[in-house]
């Protein structure tokens, strides 16, 4: 069945360090990795990984403890300020992943008198943690105001309405429209809350992420992100947002209450990315360069590129064999690339993902896009 119709997930070997360059077990050449979610380059840098060995030594391998217990080291309090900090929010909370942060809010903060409306194409994490809460639930069309705002209307029966969105979304690189859904929020009288995975570390001025991005920062109430994409790429995933709600999750959170703390090293890595990012934004700027430099030569080689200066960039080909024997032929020439068909995006809108990261050179970027042409001809995608 899944092996016949496209579907089979096979996992490919890496032999060296996550980066723009990868060897693959089993030998042959060094091949470009356009679909990590390594943004920021920082799951290789070298103060990162000096700085888990350093905390590693200090703090050892682990706490065999889950937080409450005897599981909360410094680093884990230092490592939540630091977060607040950088999202300019009061409070957060760690995960061992994003995935667990999703899966623990919404039962803890919501109660069967409560809405949650939460957009069709959020992340399986958010759906999972909406399925796991009693409160009444409503999926409003994808980025649809006018339907959100038909939901809101018909969501003010209930005590308490939470909207709930991905900041950006990871399958076709667009961005919520925050501006718009704060002011329903506002006018609904509902709280935001916004998945920042594919934002955090980059997008906005200083890299604080959507909210910043699009001027929403103080209308924002509810931050869940991940520390295993643009901060580092070890693992981790965190609540960040109003104190009272962070002092709510670490009594009844069950992902947080139930599984062993973050390892020391992992929380080194993390540290050091959000002191890298806070110094200086000049890594973000470099991928939001090379992201630009992406998107503009394969619009102009006549690709379809979804989504607005975000370096997930989706090639738009539509035919799902198409996508597959093309990046079969992208990897073929040293480019590593991952089509996406049906049922992870719609039928007939199948694509290549391409993820641009800070540590990509400007000739890993206009090999990639040299790559695709030649491929799309042979093909017939041009
Ligand atoms: N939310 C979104 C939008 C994601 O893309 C991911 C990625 O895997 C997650 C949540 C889960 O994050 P984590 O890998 O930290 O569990």
């Amino acid at each position: 069945g899944r092996r016949r119709c496209g579907t089979w997930k096979s996992e490919r070997v890496i032999a060296s360090r996550q980066g723009p360059h990868l060897r693959l077990a089993g030998g042959g050449a060094e091949i470009i990795n356009f679909c990590a979610n390594n943004y920021l380059g920082l799951s290789s840098h070298p103060e990162v990984i000096r700085a888990a060995v350093e905390v590693l030594e200090k703090f050892g391998a682990g706490l065999s403890s889950v937080r409450f217990i005897c599981g909360t080291q410094s680093i884990h309090k230092d490592l939540e300020e630091k977060i607040a900090r950088f999202h300019q929010r009061e409070d957060a909370i760690l995960y061992a992943s994003c995935f667990d942060a999703n899966a623990g809010i919404f039962e803890a903060l919501l109660t069967p008198e409560d809405a949650v409306l939460s957009d069709e194409l959020n992340h399986a994490s958010i759906i999972d943690g909406i399925r796991l809460c009693k409160a009444n639930k409503y999926r409003y069309k994808h980025m649809d105001m006018q339907d959100l705002e038909a939901k809101l209307k018909e969501a003010q029966k209930h005590r308490l309405r939470l909207v709930a969105t991905d900041g950006a979304f990871s399958m076709d690189g667009d961005i919520a429209p925050l501006r718009e859904i704060c002011q329903l929020a506002q006018k609904y009288d509902a709280l935001v809350f916004i998945d920042e995975c594919h934002a955090t570390g980059f997008l906005g001025p200083n890299g604080r992420g959507t909210d910043e991005l699009l001027g929403v920062m103080d209308k924002v109430t509810i931050i869940n992100s991940t520390l295993g994409k643009a901060l580092g790429g070890a693992a981790g995933g965190y609540t960040t947002g109003p104190k009272p709600l962070i002092d709510l999750l670490r009594q009844r959170s069950r992902p947080y209450l139930f599984s062993n703390s973050l390892p020391p090293a992992v929380v080194g890595c993390a540290s050091k990315a959000l002191d890298l990012l806070m110094e200086s934004n000049a890594i973000a700027q470099s991928m939001a360069a090379k992201t630009q430099r992406f998107r503009s030569k394969m619009t102009a080689a006549g690709f379809t590129i979804s989504g607005k200066d975000h370096p997930i960039c989706p090639v738009m080909l539509g035919d799902a064999r198409l996508a597959s024997v093309m990046a079969e032929d992208m990897l073929n020439r040293g480019i590593y690339v991952i089509g996406f068909s049906y049922p992870v995006v719609p039928k007939g809108k199948a694509r290549i993902r391409v993820q641009i990261s800070a540590v990509h050179s400007n000739e890993d970027i206009d090999r990639c896009v040299e790559a695709f042409t030649e491929v799309g001809r042979k093909h017939g995608a041009l």
